[in-house]
């Protein structure tokens, strides 16, 4: 006689659903999203309840061809409404989980990032790995709490593509290195990343990149820049600059990055290369912070008083720094990029505060 396996007692099974209101099918074991939470982190941890990916998770409730990092950017109404049902949240409480609006998808980091300090906190207070809402959004680099540049390689096995650190393991997910099967201490200060082109990340830098974030989140949500930026104006976002800056730093350093935007906004487009656009969010993390600081610094009107400047090494030489500005700037780059270089840092500011 084969016995059905009985689900009611295990802590680790969704199996069939607890019966809710009206009949309606719910699931036994769900987490609250923490605060910050990005949705596709709330539905990792939710599978891992059951020991099942986060594509497996959302085929069991028929939402296939699904990724859990749609719902991060997208407006899927029917997937959100499927989830609320199953799960008996509201389904306005899922849609806030998201990062950003579609429009904004090419922002979303293309590889997992995690400030240590963070994820230390969440293992010890919430007793399983998470990720916040930030490190998938290509405008912060580093974590605001703490003033770290965000980390994208496995301090076990050094790669940056196998989901170490968010490893389902009995029910919660647990910071483990896939490769090597083991546990990572995340206790010691790990090894401090040095920022591109001799930058530092001292304090005065870290005022100018949250200012950047501020602004270019703002902007995301429809508001108006606090501060007044470099060729920003009522057509054109503070976003679209910073793309520029970024594809000047791309064709300057002779970096060659595989268009590879999400497969979805791919094809909800018919002429995707013509929308296509490189983001700091498809850079690795050191050299999309080296990127924003650029565009922090040379985009930002100097309206507001006499700033100390940002130091750099244009050169390569370490020992030579010098102040970040249009003209080392423009010294930096290829002789056949200073006039585009020169139209970026030389735009009028705007748009005014209001
Ligand atoms: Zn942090
Ligand atoms: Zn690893």
């Amino acid at each position: 006689m084969v016995s059905t396996p009985d689900y009611r007692h295990s802590p680790l099974r969704v199996g069939p659903y607890a019966s809710g209101p009206g009949n309606r099918a719910v699931l036994p074991l769900v987490p609250r999203p923490f605060a910050g939470e990005a949705c596709s982190s709330w539905l990792e941890r939710l599978g891992a309840r059951s020991d099942l990916t986060t594509t497996q998770l959302l085929s069991s409730f028929g939402c296939s061809g699904v990724s859990a990092h749609d719902l991060d950017w997208e407006r899927d109404r029917r997937t959100v409404s499927v989830l609320a049902g199953v799960i008996g949240f509201p389904a306005a409480r899922i849609t806030r989980l998201r990062c950003g609006p579609p429009a904004s998808r090419l922002w979303e980091r293309a590889e997992r990032a995690w400030c240590r300090i963070c994820l230390r906190e969440g293992l010890m207070r919430d007793g399983e790995a998470w990720t916040q809402r930030c490190w998938r959004m290509g405008w912060a680099a580093v974590c605001r709490r703490h003033g770290r540049l965000l980390e994208a390689v496995c301090p076990r096995c050094r790669r940056t593509d196998l989901g170490c650190l968010f490893v389902p393991r009995a029910g919660r997910l647990r910071a483990i290195c896939r490769q090597r099967d083991e546990a990572v201490n995340l206790w010691g200060e790990g090894v401090r990343a040095e920022l591109p082109w001799g930058l530092r990340l001292d304090a005065v830098e870290r005022t100018h990149l949250v200012a950047l974030e501020r602004d270019w989140a703002r902007g995301m949500r429809g508001y108006r820049p606090l501060r007044r930026w470099r060729g920003v104006s009522a057509v054109r976002s503070l976003a679209a600059v910073v793309e520029d800056l970024v594809l000047l730093v791309l064709i300057t350093t002779r970096t060659w990055i595989q268009p590879a935007p999400p497969l979805r906004w791919m094809v909800a487009r018919s002429n995707w290369l013509d929308n296509f656009v490189y983001t700091p969010a498809m850079l690795p993390v050191r050299m999309a912070a080296g990127t924003l600081l650029l565009a922090a610094r040379l985009l930002a009107d100097p309206l507001h008083g006499a700033e100390p400047p940002v130091l750099w090494s244009p050169s390569g030489h370490a020992a030579k720094r010098e102040a970040l500005n249009a003209a080392s700037f423009m010294a930096w780059l290829e002789p056949g990029q200073r006039s585009w270089g020169g139209s970026l840092t030389a735009a009028p500011p705007g748009p005014y505060q209001n």
